[in-house]
């Protein structure tokens, strides 16, 4: 029978924007759309604005913008159930003419909520990831289709458009799983059958409490400007609560489509672990061309000193500097160096390279090899100060080290060549000067 055969999903994601996207949206919205890319289905955005108050539409549209970044799209929608008040009242209207709800007493200014009652008999249902679940009718309170206000209650816009909408499987975060049985009580008063319902575990920090503001920046709008990666985040938030099966991990877009399955969807709850979000988005630091990485940087520079220095220069920072980003933020904290002006230098940088023996003599014949150069490539660079280590007779680093605090102020760098370079001649002969000057000011000790 043309029934047994199963149709391409519908899969809806329906936030409410009451607050910006958190991660748990996120993950929530990303599962829905690998499982609608992976069954060949349809992904419907629809935003739950029913709340007049509290609901705005620059959180609407922040909603939408940061789905768009983080690289998911959608086939329908969205769809603003503000718009769809006309279509609930209908129903309400309808149950109370069928018998099947009533008006609640009026309130002060005469208005009146309609409510459904809910009758003692067991609920089932059988949760994709969770299982059969049992809830009794008699632990239920009646459900309210209309507030007195006009708006409808989120069970009941909810079971209207899943239903109108035509959605096969509902997908959402655990929070929701007390809400279902009401909705599948709602769904047999109107004469409909439920779609296929899935919740998704609970996200915890790594203090293994629910993820909160107490656990800092969980928004997407957060992540983006701290310098992740629409990628790395997608590919991270992935494993939150699913994973393919062996230690499988960096797995690009496709590969996510591909192997996603609700089978897989863990019960137990996920923890965001920081440090590994941020160690996957080093991993696609490493994977991005300089110009990808420009593009995701650029609006992070936008009204920093960096926002005038030519794409070309920065492309070149980026490239010398690519493998040590694990995040984008800390391309703007790790190269104040490269701009014409006065740099502080790292105390311990100081401690531990510029307080050996002779350290004053060896700066001193750096300098007076870097102004001998006359062409100032990388390679001559290099070739001179390697010239240089070997008549001196020392280990590479003993000059390396306290000329790469000097250009630089910092205990670490990318290659020195690559800075000394992009610095360019008159600056760097500058800065060892001023090192100079330091160290006469702040004479190193006798010996180490
Ligand atoms: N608007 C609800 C929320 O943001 C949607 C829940 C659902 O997917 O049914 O939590």
């Amino acid at each position: 029978m043309a029934d047994n055969i199963p149709k391409p999903p519908r899969v809806r994601f329906a936030p409410s924007p009451t607050g910006s996207l958190h991660v748990g949206g996120a993950r929530t919205a990303l599962f829905c759309w690998l499982y609608a890319r992976n069954r060949g289905g349809k992904f419907i955005l629809r935003i739950e604005d029913t709340d007049r108050k509290r609901s705005q539409e620059e959180l609407s549209s922040e909603i939408i913008n940061e789905m768009r970044w983080l690289g998911l799209d959608w086939d329908e929608g969205p769809l603003f159930q503000s718009d769809r008040f006309e279509i609930y009242r209908q129903r309400a209207l309808q149950l109370l003419d069928d018998g099947r709800a009533y008006r609640s007493e009026p309130d002060e200014d005469g208005a009146t909520a309609v409510i459904m009652p809910v009758d003692h008999g067991d609920i089932t249902f059988t949760d994709l990831v969770y299982g059969p679940i049992t809830v009794s009718g008699s632990e239920l309170k009646d459900i309210v289709l209309l507030k007195s206000d006009g708006s409808p209650a989120y069970n009941f816009a909810c079971v209207v458009d899943d239903h109108e909408m035509g959605m096969t499987h509902v997908i959402r975060g655990e929070d929701h799983i007390p809400n279902t049985p009401k909705q599948i009580l709602l769904y047999r008063a109107l004469g409909w059958k439920p779609p296929k319902f899935a919740h998704l575990p609970l996200i915890l920090g790594e203090d293994k409490t629910p993820l909160s503001k107490r656990h800092g920046a969980t928004s997407l709008r957060a992540f983006r400007q701290d310098g992740f990666l629409p990628q790395a985040l997608r590919n991270y938030l992935a494993l939150l609560g699913w994973s393919p099966g062996g230690d499988r991990e960096i797995m690009d877009t496709a590969e996510l489509i591909k192997r996603f399955s609700l089978k897989k969807v863990s019960r137990k709850a996920a923890v965001l672990d920081y440090q590994k979000l941020l160690w996957m988005n080093g991993q696609y630091i490493k994977k991005s061309s300089a110009g990808e990485l420009v593009n995701a940087l650029q609006p992070l520079l936008a009204g920093t000193e960096w926002e005038e220095v030519p794409r070309e220069r920065i492309e070149t920072i980026v490239t010398l500097l690519g493998h040590r980003l694990k995040s984008l933020k800390e391309f703007a904290a790790q190269t104040g160096y490269f701009f014409d002006r006065d740099i502080s230098y790292e105390p311990e940088a100081v401690e531990k390279y510029w307080s050996g023996e002779g350290i004053i003599e060896l700066l001193r014949e750096t300098r007076k090899e870097i102004a001998l150069l006359d062409s100032f490539t990388e390679d001559d660079l290099e070739k001179s100060l390697r010239g240089l280590i070997d008549r001196l007779g020392i280990k590479a680093g003993v000059l390396i080290h306290p000329l790469r605090v000097a250009v630089t102020g910092r205990m670490d760098s990318p290659g020195i060549f690559g800075i000394l370079l992009l610095l360019g001649k008159e600056l760097v002969l500058e800065r060892i000067d001023k090192a100079l000057e330091y160290l006469h000011l702040n004479p190193p000790p006798e010996s180490k």
